[in-house]
């Protein structure tokens, strides 16, 4: 039995990276289209309906997560609004690392207070006083 061996060429990379880039933007027209003609426009968590507006914050998620697995019967898909869909990937990001999706969807939280930086600051300032 023959193994499969990938012989990794470093001059091809970028060709193979963007072609699957390419590939993957394709593949991800194609099951959103699919999956938006199997089920109703409703966000399977909140239960909002969408229209031909606001479709644009319909998405689908990947219930196992892998955005590879994209059988035709639509059973690895989930309709999700933009807000549940986040949601559902903060959840999957707090149960372990190792899930991060692919490239794109950054979101910056600001979570930093500046003001208890200067508390410290200026607590300690008054303790060495
Ligand atoms: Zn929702
Ligand atoms: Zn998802």
């Amino acid at each position: 039995m023959p193994a499969n061996d990938k012989s990794s060429d470093p001059g091809r990379l970028d060709e193979v990276v963007a072609e699957a880039r390419r590939n993957r933007e394709q593949r991800e027209q194609d099951y959103r289209e699919r999956a938006l003609k199997l089920y109703p426009w409703i966000c399977g968590r909140c239960g909002r309906e969408f229209n031909r507006q606001n479709l644009h914050e319909l998405t689908v998620h990947h219930k196992n997560h892998n955005h590879d697995h994209n059988p035709l019967d639509g059973s690895n898909w989930e309709l999700l609004c933009l807000y549940c869909h986040d949601n559902e990937h903060q959840r999957q990001l707090e149960a372990g690392p190792g899930t991060a999706g692919p490239g794109g969807g950054q979101k910056a939280q600001v979570t930093h207070n500046p003001f208890a930086d200067l508390k410290q600051l200026l607590s300690s300032k008054d303790r060495e006083g």
